[in-house]
């Protein structure tokens, strides 16, 4: 009896233990990434001071963390990341830091859309079919992340992000028991918003003629869009942005918007865009506007929270398709 209450006692320390460790009385989290970063704000409100590792506008797939990124790191009750190979960089950091801090996977359970080995020029057109992803296999010489056998760009599918934050929230739970209520009625709310956005992104899609449902991109970013919405793109560059598309990559990009007579390429915020204007210039296709892919914008930008993303690329999509 005396035992199980001393465990008892104990464990009503161990949790003050936790909350004496945050800051000004808030959950540090650090997340990969901006559009996790825009997740964990949302589910933890008041009680999260959340840090993205890699800025707004910035490119996860080249990061390379600084001295001050394992400070951040090594400060956290909390790391939250994409997953998926994503994070080339991150369990080098993680371990630099010295931290103990959990690391949670967004993308734990979702159903990941895998990439086949050098299959860029075995192009098909089936719905969600991955194009051009070849160079995304490919060792780079500057950088050596390795994308591993999944996509890992699954938050361009609305439903994966809704799975995203009820992951965040269990983790947050877990991290800080206290704010259970809380962090349950964040994530109902946020939850309810983002099945709105999904249903949204399915209204307009099916008002776009599905002849004209085809685009190119920068970098292969969109299979998830793809299969959940039934958009169907095309990409100059691999699944990671920074890899070199050949002259011949761009040829063939070229050759089917002339066969498949698609009206519209787009630029990225995180890419090179060279190889997209070429392809317009030469096809006549017309340059739809900049889609968010891997990262928000900042505050005054067209896409300061992941919601706002998803609508941007929304009328981007249709603005270009659909006149
Ligand atoms: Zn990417």
């Amino acid at each position: 009896m005396l035992a199980r209450f001393a465990i008892a006692a104990l464990a009503v320390f161990a949790s003050f233990g936790v909350a004496a460790a945050q800051d000004g009385g808030k959950v540090k989290v650090v997340a990969s990434f901006s559009i996790i970063a825009d997740v964990v704000r949302h589910v933890g409100g008041e009680r999260v001071a959340v840090t993205s590792l890699v800025a707004p506008n910035a490119d996860a797939h080249v990061f390379s963390p600084a001295p001050a990124d394992a400070r951040i790191v090594g400060e956290a009750d909390l790391i939250v990341v994409n997953g998926l190979g994503f994070e080339g960089w991150l369990d080098r950091l993680v371990k630099a830091s010295g931290s103990k801090a959990p690391v949670v996977i967004a993308t734990r359970g979702i159903k990941a859309i895998k990439t086949e080995e050098d299959h860029g020029h075995g192009h098909k057109h089936g719905h969600g079919h991955q194009h051009g992803h070849k160079h995304g296999h490919k060792k780079s010489s500057k950088h050596d992340h390795d994308h591993g056998p999944s996509d890992p760009h699954a938050w361009q599918s609305v439903r994966n992000v809704m799975v995203y934050a009820t992951n965040v929230r269990d983790a947050l739970i877990a991290a800080d028991p206290d704010g259970k209520d809380a962090y349950e009625a964040n994530a109902r709310a946020y939850l309810g918003d983002l099945e709105a956005l999904d249903r949204e992104v399915r209204d307009a899609i099916a008002k776009i003629p599905e002849d004209a449902r085809r685009v190119v991109t920068n970098h292969d970013a969109f299979a998830y869009f793809a299969a959940e919405y039934g958009l169907q793109f095309m990409a100059v560059h691999g699944l990671a942005s920074e890899a070199q598309a050949s002259a011949k990559d761009v040829a063939r990009i070229i050759a089917q918007v002339r066969k498949h007579k698609i009206r519209a390429v787009f630029l990225e915020n995180i890419s090179d865009e060279r190889q997209v204007r070429r392809i317009a210039k030469e096809t006549g296709a017309r340059i739809g506007g900049t889609l968010y892919s891997d990262a928000l914008t900042g505050r005054d930008g067209p896409a300061p929270t992941y919601i706002d993303m998803i609508r941007h690329n929304l009328r981007t999509l249709q603005s270009a398709l659909m006149s």
